[in-house]
């Protein structure tokens, strides 16, 4: 591209894109954004919305294929695969195989690690740009266990992550000494970690702030807009939507979540994202948490909303589009049921489904694509709400002729 764009489409308005259109507009782009639906409509609503830089780490790893086969063989585990997987879908699994080694796991980590360092610093200047909805210290973050062998597989994982140079406090505790911090935990946990300096958000909300920001400062949102085709034609990008809109933008940013691939092979990005779908709902308890409750071993994640309680799992490697599954829901109630104090799992609201952007390496697909005027971002998989914020950043500085950011090397869409 010669000069600078000054009218980029973003495609997708999810965490990933609707943070690249407000630093886009941060540096005097026009963006017009368009989705599908509407403003999370995907991943970016029912998420666990925590933003934990010093666990955000890449998903293949050794243990995961342990989790992975285990799964296979029970019905009730948090992680399924279909019998017959498709051909993408091998594809995925046999190039997420071949990442999951500890070699593998930290080279892919430290691509994460500098881009962790700074995950805040896009949430604190999204902030300051006055972003309605807010992020929350994580008074406490627990990831509790029944025994102390649960417990050591975590305790494994950040001595791998610390290792890797990535920063991370926490400490040890009891059952006992973790109910004291946390009084929603059972008296069937049996030993925990206390982790520090993490935050949460309410996803929807603060996605749909963001949303209303953006719109705010002169950018349209056009919801119901199924883009169907994108053209390089030299000059300008043409976007073509089911509907029959034909527009040309100067530039335009593929940020369609677990769609990626669908728009973005045409411009030579190779690496399959595979939806690794997860469920999600919201119920009362009687003590609010003042922060993530993690249970590592069913793979259960926990976060404050208000007054309730949103409690997600599962890590489903399905068509993105598939109905929501009555049995995951039920599953992930059962696992939780034990272990928390006062949680009504039955009267369950706002059950949802989403899929996580998954790629076999583990790396977000973030820059250039094989057209100067068309740029990839997501991929993220289990952190696209961690690192959405810092990806649109950078992903900005690079569009608008800055150059690629060193952060976002590893994540070159043609890799
Ligand atoms: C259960 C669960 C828990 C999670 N917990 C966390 C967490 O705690 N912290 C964290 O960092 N991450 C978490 N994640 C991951 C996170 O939700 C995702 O990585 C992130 O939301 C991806 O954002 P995105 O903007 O890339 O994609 P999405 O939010 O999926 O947005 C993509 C958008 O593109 C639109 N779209 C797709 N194709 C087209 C098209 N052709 N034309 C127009 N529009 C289109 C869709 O409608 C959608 O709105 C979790 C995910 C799940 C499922």
């Amino acid at each position: 591209m010669e000069s600078a764009p000054q009218h980029v489409a973003v495609i997708g308005a999810g965490m990933v894109g609707l943070a690249t259109a407000w630093f886009l507009q941060e540096r005097g782009v026009q963006v017009t954004v368009l989705d599908r639906t509407g403003v999370a409509a995907g991943a970016s609503w029912g998420n666990a919305g925590w933003l934990t830089p010093g666990i955000t780490t890449p998903l293949p790893e050794p243990a995961v294929l342990r989790y992975g086969l285990r799964a296979v063989l029970s019905p009730s585990s948090p992680v399924y695969v279909p019998p017959r997987a498709d051909a993408r879908l091998l594809r995925f699994l046999l190039g997420f195989t071949r990442h999951s080694t500890a070699s593998k796991w930290r080279t892919a980590m430290q691509a994460y690690i500098p881009m962790n360092r700074r995950a805040f610093e896009a949430f604190d200047a999204l902030a300051a740009g006055g972003i309605a909805s807010m992020t929350h210290e994580a008074k406490s973050f627990i990831a509790a266990y029944r025994t102390e062998a649960e417990r050591s597989v975590l305790l494994d994982e950040l001595g791998h992550i610390h290792a890797a140079g990535q920063e991370i406090e926490f400490d040890v505790l009891s059952g006992a000494e973790a109910r004291e911090v946390e009084p929603s935990l059972s008296d069937g946990i049996g030993a925990a970690i206390r982790l520090y300096g993490q935050r949460f958000i309410n996803p929807g909300e603060y996605v749909h702030a963001l949303a209303d920001a953006v719109r705010a400062r002169g950018a349209s949102i056009v919801t119901g807009a199924d883009v169907v085709d994108v053209r390089d034609e030299g000059a300008r990008v043409r976007v073509v939507t089911s509907a029959g809109a034909d527009d040309r933008y100067d530039a335009v940013v593929l940020a369609t979540g677990t769609w990626l691939g669908e728009l973005a092979r045409r411009f030579g990005v190779r690496t399959v994202v595979q939806a690794g779908r997860g469920y999600s709902f919201s119920v009362a308890i009687e003590h609010v948490p003042s922060g993530p409750v993690y249970f590592p071993a069913q793979r259960v994640a926990c976060t404050p909303l208000g007054d309730r309680l949103r409690v997600a799992g599962m890590m489903e490697f399905r068509r993105a589009d598939a109905p929501l599954d009555r049995r995951r829901i039920m599953a992930i109630a059962d696992a939780a049921r034990p272990l928390l104090r006062g949680a009504d799992l039955d009267a369950r609201v706002d059950e949802w489904v989403g899929a996580r952007p998954c790629t076999p390496d583990g790396l977000p697909l973030i820059g250039r694509t094989a057209s100067p005027r068309v740029f990839a971002a997501g991929g993220h998989g289990m952190w696209g709400i961690t690192l959405g914020p810092l990806t649109g950043k950078l992903l900005a500085e690079q569009i608008t002729g800055g150059g690629q950011p060193e952060e976002l090397t590893p994540f070159d869409p043609l890799r």
